[in-house]
């Protein structure tokens, strides 16, 4: 069973104070993009996993996709007994909850090798316990995440937005850069508001208007990931010289993202962040794409 999972990149990422279990409240508006994980599984005596991709990715039990079949199996009361090899093309660590989607593509992989066909709903609740950007990764197109960004409502979108994304070298760790997030504001450097959906993203995706979703792209972690990692900043700025609608760190980051005006637009802005060489890779992509799909 082969299934192909999507990267996303949050239109908005909006993070309220610190909660008493340590994580934050999110206003999440996930966006489903055309640059893609493979997860192949196959019957094996014990649960294994290999990687085509960066040596950066656990192989042990560690592995999100390796969580997620175990966590499967367990709730059918069977071993867990897969060989799961993982395809990278989304960049690891990079903002783009690749993890995530190897975890969603086992749940369904494992789903259908095992014939277990578990309805919607209890795929979402297992996928929840994996990871808050996992559930989204099962569905797929734009939503707005609540809570830790799992309790997932879908947005109407009307046509395709072309986009062009910037890999760095090396990732952030998602943790540090919440952390980092959190010394900015005790230090009074960022303010911390209770998150709210953005009225003029939602009108923006409603009607197609690339412009006005360029204007409306907001991510409070990215001041976080600039503080971190300085060079995003002229990088950011490569990208808005090149003509990008909208420029932005993709979720914790270093990925950036880059509005592009339509299709055409996104081959030449991406020719000139090629040539910027502020990038470890340019890839254009398109969104919405649908969620987590057998092959
Ligand atoms: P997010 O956007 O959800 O915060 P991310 O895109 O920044 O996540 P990931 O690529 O999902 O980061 O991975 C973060 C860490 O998780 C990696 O550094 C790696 O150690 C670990 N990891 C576990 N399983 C995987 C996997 N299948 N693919 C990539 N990383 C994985």
């Amino acid at each position: 069973m082969t299934v192909r999972a999507p990267a996303k990149v949050n239109l908005q990422l909006s993070v309220g104070p610190v909660r008493d279990d340590g994580y934050h409240d999110l206003v999440n508006v996930f966006h489903a993009v055309s640059l893609f994980d493979e997860v192949t599984a196959t019957p094996a005596d014990a649960l294994s996993v290999t990687v085509d991709g960066p040596a950066t990715v656990p192989t042990g039990p560690d592995n999100l996709a390796a969580r997620a079949a175990a966590l499967l199996a367990e709730h059918l009361g069977r071993r867990p007994d897969v060989a799961l090899h993982i395809r990278k093309d989304i960049p690891v660590a990079g903002g783009m909850a690749g993890g995530s989607a190897d975890a969603a593509a086992a749940l369904l992989a494992c789903d259908v090798l095992w014939e277990a066909r578990l309805d919607r709903e209890t795929l979402l609740e297992l996928a929840a316990r994996l990871g808050s950007d996992v559930p989204f990764a099962l569905l797929g197109g734009t939503a707005v995440g609540l809570g830790r960004g799992e309790r997932l409502t879908a947005v109407e979108v009307t046509g395709e937005f072309h986009w062009v994304f910037g890999y760095a070298d090396g990732g952030l760790s998602t943790p540090a850069v919440y952390a980092e997030c959190d010394r900015l504001r005790a230090a009074g450097e960022q303010d911390s508001v209770w998150p709210q959906v953005s009225d003029d993203l939602m009108a923006a995706l409603k009607t197609g208007d690339a412009e006005a979703l360029g204007r409306a792209l907001h991510n409070d972690l990215q001041p976080a990931a600039l503080s971190l990692r300085p060079s995003l900043r002229d990088a950011l700025r490569a990208g808005r010289a090149a003509g990008a609608l909208g420029a932005l760190v993709s979720g914790s980051g270093p990925t950036c993202a880059f509005l592009a005006a339509s299709l055409a637009h996104s081959a030449e802005l991406a020719a000139a962040l090629n040539e910027s060489g502020r990038f470890a890779a340019v890839r254009p992509a398109s969104g919405p794409v649908p969620g987590v799909t057998l092959l």
